[in-house]
């Protein structure tokens, strides 16, 4: 919970709700912005997105009859370049989610400083419960309702929870349909994390786990933690979570326990995560998982590990669960998993909190060389997506390493003071229209 009402959020009319996540997420990026001192100008502009598209469209069934979907895409800032962000296909999709995790992609495309803002989209539906077809049709019904309110110059969708490569191939094959004549051979660039054949980059699959991996390998020395020798435990086992394990299986890291919507599985002596992946890829969840037992979910989070991984959705570990978080440090793979309660009761317990906007930045990034690439029509080699990606994560995780000592504060306003630090000084240099 966000303790008091921020003014700046107070001035432009919020009612103040300490649950609401968008109030969260902006509460903590204006801290950081008042710690830097940032201008009143910034922090109001910050603090609201500057487009909100809500559309709703019709998909036919299988069965023959019709449904009405609701979509959203959220724009919240373009200073540094085209608004960038993922597309997520889930239930609980709503409109203050897709503007947290918008203004999140503002704040990652900072950190990293790349050349992009930041936005996010997404439909409120169970991807589990539609067909291929229906999947297919949603998606291109989507787009087209997004007319060129998306582009490759103006606002890059990518996949996020719920979508993939094939639906992203989809949406860019809809948009490119659907728009001028310029855009027909060339406008791939308009969607990331498409299929390799299509466009799509080396690396981008497990871009987000490999950039957390990155992170990783700079931070935890510094916290006497060797990977080789680590214990660990992830919340949620899709692409985040399964690459984050599987990669760090190569460094010898030790998986013991695993929690997803289906259970929570352990095993004191580790599991093997490409076998587990392949599971999870088959039955759909861990549960049921033979090389391991099944625990419930308050065991899973007393479990003690050196590191815990966060992975799945927003806000999963709030205050009582903070109670029971045994580990040192906690890495955070989702966006937002952690409320400000339970940041606040890490803290107190001395677990170390490695932010979102810097270890699940991997995803954006690899998404940025592919659309680099789309424009350049070039195409890079798996090795030199990796050492660029491993070269600009460790530089983000060292601003933030620097930033965290300097200002004496945690990592999480480290990072959004090194993001806020670059947005405050384009817009020096920029200014405010007219
Ligand atoms: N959805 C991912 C994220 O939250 C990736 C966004 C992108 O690649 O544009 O960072």
């Amino acid at each position: 919970m966000a303790s008091a009402p921020n003014t700046i959020l107070s001035e432009l009319g919020f009612r103040f709700d300490p649950n609401n996540l968008y109030q969260q997420t902006a509460t903590q990026v204006l801290a950081a912005a008042e710690l830097l001192d940032l201008p009143t100008f910034l922090q109001l502009i910050l603090a609201q997105p500057k487009n909100e598209l809500m559309v709703h469209f019709p998909v036919r069934m299988d069965s023959g009859s019709y449904k009405l979907f609701k979509g959203y895409r959220v724009q919240h800032n373009n200073l540094l370049g085209p608004y960038k962000g993922g597309m997520r296909f889930h239930p609980s999709v709503s409109l203050d989610d897709v503007k947290s995790l918008s203004l999140l992609m503002t704040m990652k495309c900072a950190l990293v400083r790349l050349p992009l803002g930041g936005g996010k989209g997404g439909v409120q539906v169970d991807p589990r419960q539609l067909s291929k077809g229906e999947m297919m049709r949603l998606t291109r019904r989507f787009t087209s309702a997004l007319g060129d309110n998306i582009g490759p110059d103006y606002d890059i969708p990518a996949p996020d929870v719920g979508t993939n490569a094939e639906i992203m191939g989809w949406m860019a094959d809809t948009y490119m349909n659907i728009t001028g004549r310029a855009q027909r051979s060339y406008g791939n660039a308009v969607v990331t994390g498409k299929p390799l054949a299509f466009g799509g980059s080396e690396g981008r699959e497990k871009a987000t786990g490999q950039g957390l991996v990155f992170v990783l390998e700079v931070m935890l020395p510094a916290m006497h933690i060797d990977p080789a020798k680590m214990t660990y435990s992830v919340i949620g086992y899709g692409n985040v979570g399964s690459w984050t394990a599987r990669l760090l299986k190569e460094r010898g890291s030790k998986l013991t326990a695993v929690l997803d919507h289906t259970g929570a599985i352990l095993n004191h002596s580790g599991m093997d995560a490409d076998e587990l992946a392949a599971y999870v890829q088959q039955n759909g969840g861990v549960k049921g998982y033979a090389d391991a037992e099944a625990i419930d979910t308050d065991t899973f989070y007393k479990h003690e590990v050196d590191v815990m991984i966060p992975a799945a959705l927003e806000q999963m570990i709030d205050e009582s669960r903070g109670s029971q978080i045994n580990c040192k440090v906690l890495a955070e793979g989702a966006n937002a998993p952690c409320t400000p309660l339970a940041d606040r009761m890490l803290e107190q317990r001395g677990v170390q909190v490695l932010p979102a906007i810097l270890c699940n930045a991997g995803g954006v990034t690899v998404s940025y060389f592919e659309w680099k690439q789309n424009r350049q029509a070039e195409r890079w080699s798996a090795q030199k997506v990796d050492d660029e990606l491993r070269r600009l994560m460790h530089a983000a995780a060292d601003r933030v390493t620097d930033l965290a000592k300097e200002k004496k504060c945690d990592m999480r306003a480290a990072a959004y003071c090194s993001a806020l630090q670059y947005l405050d000084e384009v817009y020096e240099i920029r200014g405010v229209f007219p």
